[in-house]
């Protein structure tokens, strides 16, 4: 075989690990073979991409100046629109790129609502490095030779695309849907057997839901008994999830991924229990937001990776935006790789409402928990005759004849200020069907501030 992009290996299938040695290392090992890649890294940065030499010329600092991982805190940060700038001020593929062009074998473009897409491109060895690291998260799930699995992520320059290779790679039979519409999905899955698919939280409602409508019970007539949940916070927030499985009669796994790096580069294992994410590959930090400081083990902090092995764009100190809690504690499945516990938000998501940081995902939490309730709802936010930010709430009632009941309203009202520590002004009971449903990713939050004051 030629050059370097394969797509199968015959692993064995009653092998619990992709990766026995990386999956299954100790830390003190782990952190050794993070130090020696992450020195490799940081010189081969300087050395290749115009940016990284600057930025850490500007900052003072030069590769050898890293002793420890900790050093790591003296190189400055990246972050998304340091990655656009840099791709426009030099066409096109900008200078934070180390290999020549010649070396890059693909890119994917991340679809930016204004402007140029963003892209991300990969070395033959990156993207072999990439599939791999997608096989290592498919089999972490229990993904194994006789599964079929339905690829239902966009296929058009979305870095999510070439995942279905990392599926073939376990063995399973790859069948390649891409976005299809609702109906001819649900034909697919049917029709084929599939066993496992993967789409965003919101959407496996609505396929459900659609499913439903059409005499199909996911949960009997459908053979899908693990799905794959990613691009929204709902796969590990506990009532969506279990909503979601009782739906399908499935096991839900929650992924979490940046197209700035990787596809995927965080899963749960069979355990459910947090996403792992694996040190060979990045780097991880949380920080506090505003400091700039690592907050204690557990604690919520905003998620930067330096990616170890990337070569054709390594992102050095990338500021994620997501806001997330990571522990080191051991898993019940043996592997030793860290656990993203919760991701909470993005910190462009995240609104500040008298002082209190909240997500939609803690109203999420509170809404799909309430049986009453049909777990959609709507985040509307507005400032006040103060100038003060406020909020309100849409939910949907099963009962009909719980529309716009003051009761439930006050309960539910009650219930989110518990959770987020400050009430929302009104919350509005519709009736079902009332909200629009999402069919990708959900837009949850309403936002009326903007022209009220000029920023
Ligand atoms: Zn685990």
């Amino acid at each position: 075989m030629k050059g370097g992009i394969y797509v199968y290996t015959r692993p064995d299938p009653n092998e619990k690990y992709w990766d026995p040695e990386i999956e299954t290392m100790a830390r003190d090992k782990m952190r050794e073979l993070q130090l020696s890649e992450l020195k490799e890294m940081l010189q081969f940065c300087y050395d290749n991409s115009p940016y990284y030499k600057s930025a850490f010329d500007e900052a003072g600092v030069k590769p050898d100046k890293l002793k420890s991982l900790e050093d790591i805190k003296h190189f400055p940060f990246t972050n998304k629109k340091i990655e656009r700038d840099r791709q426009e001020a030099v066409p096109d593929l900008g200078d934070m790129i180390c290999v020549p062009e010649s070396e890059i074998v693909y890119i994917s473009a991340s679809s930016g609502s204004t402007g140029v897409p963003t892209v991300s491109p990969f070395t033959a060895q990156d993207f072999d490095e990439f599939q791999d690291y997608q096989a290592r998260l498919f089999w972490s799930i229990g993904m194994r030779p006789n599964d079929r699995y339905v690829h239902a992520l966009n296929f058009t320059l979305f870095v999510g695309g070439p995942d279905v290779i990392g599926a073939m790679r376990t063995g399973a039979m790859g069948i390649w849907a891409g976005t299809v519409p609702t109906e001819r999905l649900l034909f697919i899955l049917q029709n084929f057997k599939a066993t496992i698919t993967w789409t965003t939280p919101s959407y496996a409602w609505y396929l459900a839901e659609s499913a439903k409508k059409e005499g199909i019970d996911p949960a009997k007539d459908l053979n899908v008994r693990k799905l794959i949940v990613a691009g929204e916070p709902g796969g590990s927030i506990p009532a969506t999830k279990m909503a979601l499985e009782e739906l399908w009669n499935a096991k839900v796994y929650d992924f979490y991924g940046l197209s700035d790096l990787f596809g995927a580069n965080a899963g749960m294992c069979e355990e459910q229990n947090g996403l792992h994410m694996y040190e060979d590959h990045h780097l991880i930090e949380v920080l506090d937001p505003d400091t700039l400081e690592p907050v204690g083990e557990g604690e919520r902090g905003e998620l930067v990776l330096t990616t170890l092995r990337k070569k054709a764009r390594p992102m050095i100190r990338f500021r994620t935006g997501d806001i997330v809690t990571v522990t080191w504690e051991p898993c019940a499945c043996g592997r030793t790789a860290p656990r993203i516990m919760g991701i909470h938000g993005r910190l462009d998501d995240m609104l500040i409402i008298t002082g209190v940081n909240v997500f939609p995902s803690d109203i999420e939490y509170v809404v799909r928990k309430d049986e009453r309730l049909t777990g959609e709802y709507r985040m509307i936010v507005y400032r006040d005759e103060n100038h003060l930010d406020r909020f309100e709430v849409e939910v949907e009632a099963v009962d009909p004849e719980l529309v716009g009941s003051q009761e439930l309203a006050e309960d539910i009202r009650a219930k989110i200020k518990v959770r987020v520590g400050v009430s929302p002004r009104k919350v509005h009971v519709k009736a079902d069907g009332d909200l629009p449903r999402a069919t990708h990713k959900a837009k949850r939050v309403i936002d009326k501030r903007e022209g009220v004051w000029q920023e």
